[in-house]
């Protein structure tokens, strides 16, 4: 069943606004101007482009207070997170302003000869009109991570947003206008399933991104698939974190309940499963849940709280039914926070021990603030439990031992990207995405803007 597009606070469950869908002959209008403005765009020099998405980067520093107060009130992420979420964007289009155009060079510059012809070089030229399916759970950050390399390659795109952050999604049109790009650059679509089938079929989209559940990525590229248009998905995750013997514990212990928790723990690259070394469980158990004791569940206007309601109050249950069939299949509880007392989607924070490989909270993305403890015998026995999922996006590795942490990270874990030592995160700088079925494609870094490019072989005989 479908979602109203409705802004409703997650804080409150009051209804904030409520929006129009698009009829078809408005959908075709915007889809009719951005397919349009495509050549414009793409003709004009890429030095303009990089100084529109340049002013898109200052602008969006003046709107950072509204913006992430929008955003704060349809999803419920803490105000200081949004704000961040905010900067993070105005960072990557100032990054890639500065960065992009190299990437989007010539290959190679010199235009060498091949032998047999003249000169000949790779090209990099857009696709054409693109299609974004995006989520809520960070509605500016998963937007412009695909659309500011896109745009800046000289494509234009369709936005089609999460229906409970239609707001943040007119914003960002509204954004992208005030910053000076060309209307028809980006479109915001208020539309059904129905209307971005259509559009998925529709010979002027080039092609398609989602980034959200993998049952969504499954159904989207599956129709992507039949009429030939490209994707990248980036869909769900359920990143382990490997506690080693040798590990720093405390310092482990806060970078994982801080990968768990942040955005409320609605983050794809969140750690959700916390493997740690027999010898090191207890101690590192004890110090994991001091971290998780020390948030504050609460309404995420208040700067003191760090763990806001989930985005909606269906999300919600659906974690709630998770960890009931967690504990029925042998979770133990080992910490249950306080929720305030309101009619918000409020989910407590939740510590798990004793979770085997067939819990349902080893098997399923928790896509909330509950954390699932797994002790393992030995490093090997770790790697090998991270890898037994069918989800492949992030990992983190925890050791002394740094050399071999970044061996047991670069040749060993199944996963899109692995860190040592740190959080899992996404950055301007480097690509981000996932094997298995976390999906495919490449967003950010040099990878990210050549997916979205035509790379054209042109020789002169
Ligand atoms: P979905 O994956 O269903 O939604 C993500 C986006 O895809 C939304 O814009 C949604 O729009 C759209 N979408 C889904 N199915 C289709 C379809 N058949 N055709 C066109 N668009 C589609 O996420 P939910 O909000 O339902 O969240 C459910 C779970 O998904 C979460 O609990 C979490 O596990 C995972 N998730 C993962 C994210 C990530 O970052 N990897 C982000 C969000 C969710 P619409 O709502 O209109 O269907």
């Amino acid at each position: 069943s479908e979602l109203e597009p409705a802004s409703i606070n997650p804080a409150t469950g009051e209804r904030l606004r409520s929006f129009a869908s698009f009829t078809d002959a408005e959908l075709e209008g915007r889809v009719a101007r951005a397919h349009a403005q495509q050549r414009d765009w793409a003709a004009r020099p890429l030095a303009e482009r990089a100084d529109a998405l340049r002013a898109l980067g200052a602008h969006l520093r003046t709107i950072r207070g509204e913006a992430a107060a929008t955003m704060t009130a349809e999803m419920g992420k803490p105000l200081a997170q949004a704000q961040g979420e905010l900067d993070k964007c105005a960072w990557l289009c100032e990054w890639l302003a500065e960065h992009g155009p190299a990437m989007l060079a010539d290959e190679p510059r010199s235009r060498v000869a091949v032998e047999g012809s003249q000169r000949s070089y790779v090209a990099h030229r857009p696709m054409g009109l693109l299609l974004a399916i995006m989520p809520w759970n960070f509605p500016w950050w998963q937007a412009l991570r695909f659309a500011a390399p896109a745009l800046l390659a000289g494509n234009t795109a369709l936005l089609k947003h999460a229906p409970n952050t239609t707001g943040c999604a007119l914003a960002i049109e509204a954004a992208l206008l005030a910053a000076g790009f060309p209307e028809g650059c980006l479109e915001t679509l208020v539309a059904s399933h129905g209307q971005v089938a259509g559009l998925i079929a529709d010979r002027r989209v080039r092609g398609v991104t989602l980034t959200g559940s993998t049952r969504a990525g499954r159904s989207v590229a599956a129709l992507a698939g039949q009429h030939l248009k490209k994707t990248v998905l980036e869909l769900g995750g359920s990143d382990p974190y490997l506690i080693l013997p040798d590990a720093d514990l405390d310092h482990a212990a806060a970078v994982c309940a801080k990968a768990r928790l942040f955005n409320s723990g609605q983050t794809c690259v969140a750690a959700k499963r916390f493997l740690v070394c027999e010898p090191v469980a207890e101690a590192f158990t004890e110090a994991f849940l001091a971290q998780l004791r020390a948030a504050v569940v609460g309404d995420p206007t208040d700067p003191t709280t760090t763990v806001g309601p989930l985005a909606r109050a269906d999300l919600r249950a659906g974690l709630e039914d998770q960890v009931e069939r967690s504990v029925a299949a042998g979770a133990r509880v080992l910490h249950r926070s306080e929720v305030p007392d309101s009619p918000g989607a409020y989910h407590p924070v939740v510590a798990l021990g004793s979770v085997d490989e067939t819990n349902p909270a080893a098997r399923e993305e928790l896509f909330g603030p509950v954390a699932a403890i797994m002790t393992v015998r030995d490093e090997a026995h770790a790697v090998a439990v991270a890898n037994r999922s069918d989800y492949g996006l992030g990992a983190a590795v925890f050791s002394r031992d740094v050399e071999r942490a970044e061996a047991i990270a670069r040749d060993q874990l199944d996963a899109g990207a692995c860190f040592v030592n740190g959080m899992v995160r996404s950055d301007p700088r480097v690509p981000f995405g996932g094997v298995k079925d976390s999906g495919y494609g490449r967003e950010l870094g040099r990878h990210g803007m050549l997916e979205w490019v035509n790379a054209k072989t042109v020789w002169v005989d």
